[in-house]
């Protein structure tokens, strides 16, 4: 029987049911095994994924390209970045996809405005995965950070979840928050005064069911912490305002002190990149799962690859 997500987008962590997140997973751990007892597969020999990157990316860029070729197939990254590509020449979005469109199999797309995933797939037949669309969402980082807490704890109901950091433009964090709905958790929010969550946002994520209490500092959260997620600051987000970044930075930093309020069994998460969120002396802590969720990251695209090209 053909999946249900044969050929369809991934666009916004809204687009999962429960049992979708459940099916995830269980082909991320299929692909954990086959790459720590085989390396690879040839699931998706003969298939082309294009990378189409308009922002930075170290992870999510190297990711997608290690979970097509684990898989068998073969990608194509205009290099070095889109700056290099027709965009320079005026190009638009719809243009640019449907060129890599019709070169490929399946598209990868991050670009720096909100809603461009969405913009982009409705010319699109093929299936395009969001990595990122500015302060939107990043759907597959959400299901690899989920990925890694069931794990780690086996279970997602029953959590309490502190996200500190950037939550006005931290898109893995809104995207997170749409795969939370579906479990019964708490989440205390710890933001500088300038990037706490949006009034938009905290009533759509209040209407979604989410239990949000905000906090003041990070250490008055700490105790009764699960999960721990950071984000740093998205100064990309406001170049105009570079004293905002200075005002903020610093603001919340996990050190092994603040840790040693903390439960043994917290899952400490950062979808990096780092600033100063998380001083390199906690990296020891086997609390911290921010190396972990990179690895998860690759078996959790994998599955969607896999998935959305009907292979399994
Ligand atoms: N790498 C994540 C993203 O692309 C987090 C970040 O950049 O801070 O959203």
């Amino acid at each position: 029987m053909a999946s249900r997500f044969l050929g369809r987008h991934i666009i916004t962590a809204k687009q999962f049911t429960r049992e979708d997140l459940h099916q995830i997973f269980q082909h991320a751990l299929e692909m954990r095994r086959i790459v720590t007892t085989e390396g690879a597969t040839s699931l998706l020999h003969g298939k082309m994924l294009a990378l189409i990157f308009y922002e930075a990316s170290s992870r999510t860029l190297g990711s997608f390209d290690a979970a097509a070729k684990r898989l068998g197939a073969e990608t194509i990254i205009p290099s070095p970045g889109m700056h290099y590509s027709s965009v320079i020449k005026g190009e638009n979005l719809s243009d640019t996809v449907r060129t890599f469109e019709a070169l490929s199999d399946a598209l990868v797309l991050r670009h720096p405005k909100r809603g461009s995933a969405a913009e982009a797939a409705r010319v699109l037949r093929k299936p395009l995965l969001n990595a990122g669309d500015g302060d939107g969402e990043h759907p597959t980082q959400a299901l690899l950070d989920l990925f890694t807490i069931f794990l780690r704890r086996g279970a997602i109901d029953g959590l309490t979840f502190v996200m500190a950091g950037d939550l006005r433009y931290g898109r893995t964090i809104h995207a997170l928050f749409y795969l939370l709905r579906h479990y019964r958790v708490k989440i205390h929010l710890v933001a500088p005064e300038p990037l706490g969550l949006t009034l938009d946002h905290w009533k759509e994520f209040h209407g979604l069911g989410l239990d949000l209490t905000e906090y003041q500092t990070l250490g008055s959260a700490m105790g009764c912490a699960d999960v721990l997620y950071v984000t740093r600051v998205q100064k990309e987000r406001f170049p105009d305002r570079p004293e905002l970044f200075e005002q903020v930075r610093g603001s919340y930093v996990v050190t092994p002190a603040l840790l040693d309020q903390a439960k043994d069994d917290l899952v400490l998460m950062h979808p990096f990149p780092r600033n100063d969120e998380i001083a390199p002396e906690v990296d020891q802590d086997p609390r911290a799962a921010y190396f972990e969720q990179i690895e998860n990251g690759l078996y959790v695209r994998m599955a969607l690859l896999g998935l959305v090209l009907g292979k399994i």
